[in-house]
């Protein structure tokens, strides 16, 4: 059982109910999504839902269905059959991505996210503008993002305050942490203030081993999940909402580790500053340092001044990104030859009638 606020549940989503609606609804919140099977957590516990035909059929997009994180109501039939999602209430923050399936589409990967923790490691890597990428993310979502400088053990105290500043110069608020060493959880934690928080960043900067500190001894939670027809079942997935020790609920869905990754490949230039300066010594202006003669990023990572495995993930994130855009591109293409095809009808209609 979950009281409602353990979940996240605030004002913002009790006005949006109508009153008499909870006589026969309850609200819940979507832990797990899986081809139109919910998952949900509410006051009557934790079962399955599905949605009603009607909310299926007047959905107009994908992105109007259910996500991870949204709040429902929900119908709970008598005996043991799976629950019915009537309506999704109003988003206070959403992240999408470019679903590239038959058509792109907008796909939620996590709903209702209050602070968004954007991961960075001081080793290295540090690189603000990339941090300044993550930000935009979470400022287009509503969430508030506060940047999380990881890694802090493996650096000296002066590049952590220069670090620090450069954040504070952004004007969000960031906390220095080490996962490894428990340095920043606490403070994590007060940033969460029974809210609900997700994380963001590229990969290796430590988001899981901050989870884990996160959870604390919570973290092997293998819960069992039961089914509304009294058979129990293991979890063998990762859970993608959980409910954090201390208040507060963590969304780690695998749409939102893939944000990552097409965050970077949007920001491929942007990420690769260095090959886009190599680059300007290329013959060719649209060189794609594949098999272009005079190709002065290859030239480069042969003779070892650049990565071979930079370019090869340059080359990994450039492809995916022209794939997203051709995606989009048919996708606006077929869009337009409707509309040329519907004013042409008009068009013709005219002329005939005229014609008379
Ligand atoms: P993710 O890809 O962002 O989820 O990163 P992980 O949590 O998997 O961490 C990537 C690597 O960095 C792992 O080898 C971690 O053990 C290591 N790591 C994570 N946080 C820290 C930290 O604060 N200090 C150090 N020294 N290593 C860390
Ligand atoms: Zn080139």
């Amino acid at each position: 059982m979950f009281r409602l606020e353990e979940l996240g549940w605030n004002e913002f989503f009790a006005t949006q109910i109508a009153r008499g609606e909870l006589e026969t609804m309850v609200p819940a919140r979507i832990a797990e999504e899986n081809r139109e099977i919910y998952r949900v957590f509410s006051p009557e516990g934790e079962r399955w839902a599905e949605l009603t035909g009607k909310l299926r059929h007047t959905a107009g997009s994908r992105a109007d269905l259910p996500a991870v994180g949204d709040w429902v109501l929900l119908r709970v039939p008598d005996g043991a059959q799976r629950a019915i999602l009537h309506r999704v209430l109003a988003r206070r923050s959403k992240f999408s991505r470019k679903a590239a399936g038959k058509k792109t589409e907008e796909q939620i990967v996590a709903a209702n996210v209050d602070t968004l923790f954007v991961v960075a490691s001081l080793h290295h890597e540090f690189n603000p503008r990339r941090i300044e990428r993550y930000l935009t993310l979470a400022w287009d979502s509503g969430a508030r993002p506060v940047v999380v400088l990881n890694k802090a053990d493996l650096c000296d105290p002066a590049s952590i305050h220069e670090a620090e500043a450069t954040i504070a110069g952004l004007g969000v608020s960031s906390v220095v942490a080490s996962a490894t060493r428990g340095d920043g959880v606490s403070q994590l934690h007060a940033h969460v203030r029974g809210g609900t928080v997700a994380f963001l960043g590229s990969s290796g900067v430590g988001k899981s081993s901050l989870i884990n500190a996160l959870l604390g001894e919570h973290r092997q939670d293998t819960k069992e999940v039961r089914e509304g027809d009294g058979k129990g079942r293991h979890t063998t997935t990762t859970r993608q909402m959980l409910l954090l020790p201390g208040g507060g609920v963590l969304i780690d869905t695998p749409g939102m580790r893939e944000l990552q990754l097409w965050d970077a490949a949007a920001g491929v230039s942007s990420a690769f500053a260095d090959i886009q300066s190599l680059a300007q010594d290329c013959r060719f202006r649209d060189c794609r340092h594949e098999s272009e003669p005079g190709c002065a990023v290859r030239a480069a990572a042969e003779d070892g001044s650049l990565d071979q495995e930079r370019l090869a993930s340059y080359h990994k994130l450039g492809r995916e990104e022209r794939f997203l855009e051709a995606k989009q591109d048919a996708a606006v293409r077929a869009k337009q030859a409707k509309a040329v095809k519907r004013l042409m009808r008009g068009v013709n209609r005219f002329y005939r009638d005229r014609g008379r």
